[in-house]
């Protein structure tokens, strides 16, 4: 595998700036981060990153542990959906609707960031990640409205927008284009068919089998840039 091919797939991490013990973005990233960060908190909004960087033995852990029923699944409504009674092809896309295939997140590529506002939630009110703390009368509802109208003057977009039949709407996940852009291009289903080939994956038969269909529906559908 080439040294792109790696970033590409979470297989490396010498592309990414580690903010803290635990998140990284992109190098290339980071200035522009730093500026929105400091325009937000002129507004009172501390922006802050959840998750950045993953790499992919982390999201196949993260994907091992759903399928088996070790870590819960949501649908889209918040509710606990139990894995058990379906078989692979359904488990599939119960997992897909919020977590991404290990060598096809965007996390991997360190320009993708889950943002919150820690001094816009209530003391002992822990993060949940869920569309409702984003909605109106939601506690982030503000950063929400905040990063609709400004983040796109940094570069950065809401690549899940809306639920278009594969991944839920993430009212927290922003992309910066100018790097993003360019490993969506790089990124291609036959890299990512080697990569699962060679991982020790749950469902690996049934994944290999759908690919091209889970490549459309969840990795190719979302949206682009809105300038
Ligand atoms: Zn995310």
């Amino acid at each position: 595998m080439t040294e792109l091919e790696k970033i590409l797939t979470g297989q490396s991490h010498q592309h990414i700036y580690w903010l803290s013990d635990n998140v990284g973005i992109h190098h290339d990233m980071l200035r522009d981060y730093k500026s929105m960060q400091a325009a937000a908190k002129a507004e009172n909004i501390e922006l802050k990153i959840a998750s950045g960087f993953r790499d992919f033995s982390r999201q196949l852990a993260i994907w091992n542990n759903k399928f088996i029923g070790r870590a819960t699944v949501k649908d889209q409504q918040g509710n606990s959906v139990s894995l058990s009674a379906l078989n692979d092809k359904e488990k599939i896309h119960a997992i897909m609707l919020f977590s991404a295939l290990p060598g096809a997140s965007r996390h991997h590529w360190g320009c993708d960031i889950d943002v919150y506002a820690p001094n816009l939630l209530a003391i002992e009110q822990t993060l949940q990640l869920e569309p409702w703390e984003y909605q109106a009368a939601g506690p982030l509802y503000p950063l929400a409205l905040w990063l609709t109208e400004n983040a796109n003057k940094f570069g950065f977009y809401f690549p899940y927008n809306k639920f278009r039949g594969g991944v839920a709407a993430e009212p927290w996940h922003l992309s910066y284009q100018p790097i993003a852009k360019q490993y969506q291009h790089q990124h291609s289903e036959t890299l990512l068919a080697h990569t699962i080939a060679n991982s020790d994956i749950q469902g690996k038969i049934e994944l290999l089998r759908s690919l091209p269909n889970l490549y459309q529906r969840y990795i190719c559908n979302v949206a682009s840039y809105q300038a």
